[in-house]
């Protein structure tokens, strides 16, 4: 299957969730079967020999393909999530979004040094949520970070936000 196909599957919804965003529906994409084997084959063939033994997925859209490439590959799941959710105790990052600040946060004992980590979330659009993941991530000074989007909003620059040795990686790109 091609890229154009899996790009095409994806469902654009204009205003949602308010009034000039074209959101960029994946659902459509995860409800065909043969859309969600290929994507789950790109992922698996990008990453199986890098070496990586923790998926680090973002709370929400990060668990969808997160914890199935995490098996592909070998590897644990770790969540990313939002205040008040893991239970036990967590390190935090705090990030500028359009309206207000943001935190997201990650149990302190969920990765180690000896941790080859994949980044995973669903979207890169400005790049802010995956800059907070990154810096969260490094804090706990893991051996080596890779960055995995499944779609890139190429207008919005996210990917300018890292900087060049970052290997920061999508799949289906839109202009
Ligand atoms: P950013 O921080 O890069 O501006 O926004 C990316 C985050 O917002 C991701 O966690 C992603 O799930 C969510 N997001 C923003 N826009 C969209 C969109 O059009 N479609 C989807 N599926 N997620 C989006």
């Amino acid at each position: 299957m091609s890229i154009e196909t899996l790009t095409a599957a994806v469902r654009n919804i204009p205003d949602f969730p308010i009034k000039g965003i074209q959101f960029k529906d994946i659902t459509t994409l995860f409800q065909s079967p043969s859309h969600l084997r290929e994507l789950s084959d790109i992922l698996y063939e990008r990453y199986k020999k890098k070496g990586i033994t923790k998926v680090v997925g973002i709370e929400s859209r990060g668990f969808f393909m997160g914890p199935q490439l995490a098996v592909r590959l070998n590897a644990g799941f770790v969540p990313i999530r939002k205040p008040g959710k893991l239970p036990y105790k967590v390190i935090e990052e705090k990030y500028t979004k359009e309206y207000g600040e943001d935190t997201i946060q990650i149990h302190e004992d969920a990765l180690t040094k000896e941790d080859v980590v994949l980044i995973h979330d669903d979207l890169l659009a400005t790049g802010g949520t995956m800059v907070a993941a990154h810096k969260l991530v490094k804090k706990m000074e893991v051996k080596k970070i890779y960055i995995n989007f499944l779609i890139e909003l190429e207008a919005l620059h996210g990917r300018s936000l890292f900087p060049d040795e970052v290997e920061l990686d999508t799949i289906l790109r839109f202009e």
